[in-house]
């Protein structure tokens, strides 16, 4: 165990790990609100490691302040607390761990090393006697972790359920919008800055399973591991979806979901979702961010907001920084994570399907597809039958199912694929369950 450094003097010494998007931000927070001469929270930048210090920043720091050495900041007497805005495992892993091991507080941004590591990163912080907090981590401005760790610590959490991807959610929203295509939306995304060049992160749905890997974690108290995390992307959604969508009720949402209970374990997913337009998901659009949290005392719970962006996730970055210089040890803040739940199968979840077939316009096709998904028990709830294009002999057959099992339904999709009658499968969503509707 260390002790923990510079938090009893005057002024809290920041040492800064990147120095981006984000640092850039919490730099120049610090610099305008929490200047020396400000006596509420006095706090100071003292070193800060990026990749490149010969880079032009918009940042009013000494040049002398930035460097490649980490060194500067965990070998550095005058840093209290470490603020990791780096991203990535490698090497945000090793610094942040080498932080907690010499005393230092250490706030970060990083969902992913927090998703990944963070079962590994909390025991050193418990160890050592400091903090490690991370509220920006998910949801960007949007405070989330707090109320799970502090607020809502007498609460069984019913069900966590968010869209927590900006960049998939400003797509889907456009798409819906506009009945643009995925590819047209993605490419204005990444012009106007929504969306990186290489959008993998995001539209494939990975950055939602980190971000619910650890609110999981938090409200389950259970580790939950990413890859058991159920995973999908958005890339399969077409134009057409929102259309048919529409005219049962729906619109579609990338969503990220976790929920317990004692007999069937936990089961984390993200995927897009039917969502009916009247819960209020289904009207969150462009970059916000929400998540609904559903406490057994509390009952239903709405967080909205900015997901991201410089100032929003600075925001979040600073409350945390401020916590700790107000709080000094890090025992209340850091959980101890028993294991209460079994992380349960997809193959267990059960929902309404929503399925999009291109077939032969001829009899018998929906008799065929319905016997396929009797055998796997699934019943139909309703059929559309769309776009008939007589000179070619195919339509699209929209069937949405009662509730039903995903193994039955995947192995249903794995047989319709067979039929002679069904020439393309094109979308299987799920349809989000919402008890409180009739
Ligand atoms: P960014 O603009 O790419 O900045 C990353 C910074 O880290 C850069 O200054 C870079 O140095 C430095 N860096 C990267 N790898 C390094 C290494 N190996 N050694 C030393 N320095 C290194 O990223 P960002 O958007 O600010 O995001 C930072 C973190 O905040 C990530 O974990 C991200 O997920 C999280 N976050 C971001 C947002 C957002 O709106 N951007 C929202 C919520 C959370 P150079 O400048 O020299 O390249």
């Amino acid at each position: 165990m260390t002790t923990p450094k510079r938090m009893d003097s005057q002024v809290t010494g920041i040492g800064l790990l990147g120095l981006g998007v984000v640092g850039s931000a919490v730099a120049n927070t610090i610099t305008d609100r929490h200047r020396l001469e400000d006596p509420s929270v006095p706090l100071e930048v003292v070193a800060a490691v990026v990749r490149d210090p010969s880079r032009k920043r918009e940042v009013s720091l000494d040049q002398s302040a930035i460097s490649t050495d980490i060194e500067t900041v965990i070998a550095n007497p005058e840093v209290g607390i470490v603020v990791e805005l780096m991203g990535g495992v490698d090497p945000a892993f090793d610094y942040i761990t080498s932080a907690l091991k010499a005393g230092q507080h250490v706030v970060t941004a990083n969902k992913e090393v927090m998703a990944k590591r963070g079962i590994d990163l909390l025991a050193t912080a418990a160890e050592n006697s400091v903090q490690l907090l991370y509220e920006a981590s998910v949801a960007g401005g949007i405070p989330i972790i707090g109320p799970l760790m502090n607020d809502l610590a007498a609460n069984k959490i019913r069900s966590l359920r968010g869209i927590i991807n900006g960049t998939t959610n400003f797509i889907l929203t456009k798409m819906a919008h506009e009945g643009a295509d995925f590819n047209d939306v993605l490419t204005e995304a990444q012009s106007l800055g929504y969306a990186e060049s290489d959008p993998t992160a995001d539209v494939d749905g990975f950055d939602a399973q980190y971000k619910i890997a650890v609110l999981a974690r938090l409200a389950y108290h259970t580790e939950v591991p990413v890859d058991e995390i159920h995973r999908e992307g958005i890339q399969e959604v077409h134009a057409k979806d929102f259309r048919y969508a529409k005219e049962l009720g729906y619109t579609i949402k990338l969503l990220a979901v976790a929920q317990a209970d004692s007999e069937s374990g936990l089961l984390a997913r993200v995927h897009p979702a039917l969502i009916p337009f009247e819960v209020p998901m289904a009207t969150v659009n462009g970059v916000l961010n929400a998540v609904e949290v559903e406490g057994d005392l509390v009952g239903p719970l709405w967080f909205q907001g900015p997901g991201a962006g410089p100032n929003p996730t600075a925001s979040a970055v600073m409350g945390d920084v401020i916590r700790v210089t107000k709080s000094g040890s890090g025992e209340e803040t850091t959980p101890d994570v028993p294991d209460p739940f079994l992380i349960a199968s997809m193959d267990d979840h059960v929902c309404q399907y929503y399925l999009r077939l291109t077939a032969s316009d001829r009899p018998g096709v929906l008799a065929s597809v319905a016997k396929v998904l009797g055998d796997a028990d699934i019943s139909i709830n309703s059929v559309l039958q769309k776009d008939t294009d007589t000179e070619n002999g195919r339509a699209d057959l929209v069937i949405m199912t009662h509730p039903a099992r995903e193994a039955n339904m995947q192995s249903a999709v794995s047989s319709i694929k067979e039929l002679d009658t069904v020439l393309q499968l094109d979308s299987l969503l799920r349809v989000e369950t919402y008890s409180d509707r009739s």
